[in-house]
């Protein structure tokens, strides 16, 4: 298993590529390009956020408890918040995600489940996409992209590191296969994950065609 160091590093790295290209080929503001670097870094740590204990995971909250209510800022002030409003709503975020979710999450998931998966990268993806308010969807996909391509790096670097290099000779270790995956051996883990992506898909799905209504110019 990659230690927390190596998936920062390794998550940081490919940040700044995603950064890169979103300025140049794909032409992004600078601006947007560092906040998607910086979105990359961080999905590299999120699935570890299913570990129960450890300084890392600690971090892990109370930098999600922050950066999630941020993200969402662009989309409160849409819906029409005051600015107290607004900043009630971060103060809440923020305890909401560090205590509450924490628990909630220490108690239902198992380290390198179903937050170790596939599915799970996208679910991470699509949450962003959703969530981060803005009229240009390319930067919503760009967003959305870093996430899932920093949270890819942290199941390819587990997947990696479940071979042993002990001296020459290479073994599987027990958690060998156990991090790029679409199943866990957990039936609820898995159909509740399932869940959540097929919800967020209709979600999207959603977004898609309202969106393409208002710029036919026939909806709102
Ligand atoms: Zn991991």
């Amino acid at each position: 298993m990659a230690d927390f160091r190596t998936h920062i590093t390794v998550s940081s790295l490919l940040g700044v590529g995603v950064g890169a290209a979103a300025v140049q080929p794909f032409g992004f503001p600078v601006e947007t390009a560092i906040l998607a670097a910086a979105l990359t870094a961080v999905g590299g740590m999120l699935p570890d956020l299913d570990s129960d204990s450890g300084v890392p995971v600690r971090e892990l909250f109370a930098l999600a408890a922050v950066m999630i209510p941020l993200v969402m800022i662009p989309r409160l002030v849409q819906m029409g918040l005051s600015r107290e409003g607004v900043l009630a709503c971060l103060l809440f975020g923020y305890v909401l995600i560090r205590y509450w979710v924490r628990a909630v999450f220490k108690r239902l998931t198992v380290h390198r489940g179903m937050f170790h998966s596939v599915p799970a990268m996208l679910v991470a993806g699509l949450l962003v996409y959703l969530g981060y308010h803005s009229d240009h969807r390319p930067t919503r996909l760009l967003l959305g992209f870093g996430v899932m391509a920093g949270f890819l790096s942290h199941l390819v670097l587990d997947e990696l590191y479940s071979v042993d290099l002990r001296g020459l000779r290479v073994r599987l270790n027990k958690f060998a296969g156990s991090a790029v995956k679409m199943f866990s051996p957990s039936m609820p883990g898995t159909a509740t994950c399932y869940a959540v992506l097929g919800a967020l898909l209709y979600l999207t799905y959603l977004d898609f065609t309202r969106a393409q209504v208002s710029t036919e110019g026939v909806g709102r």
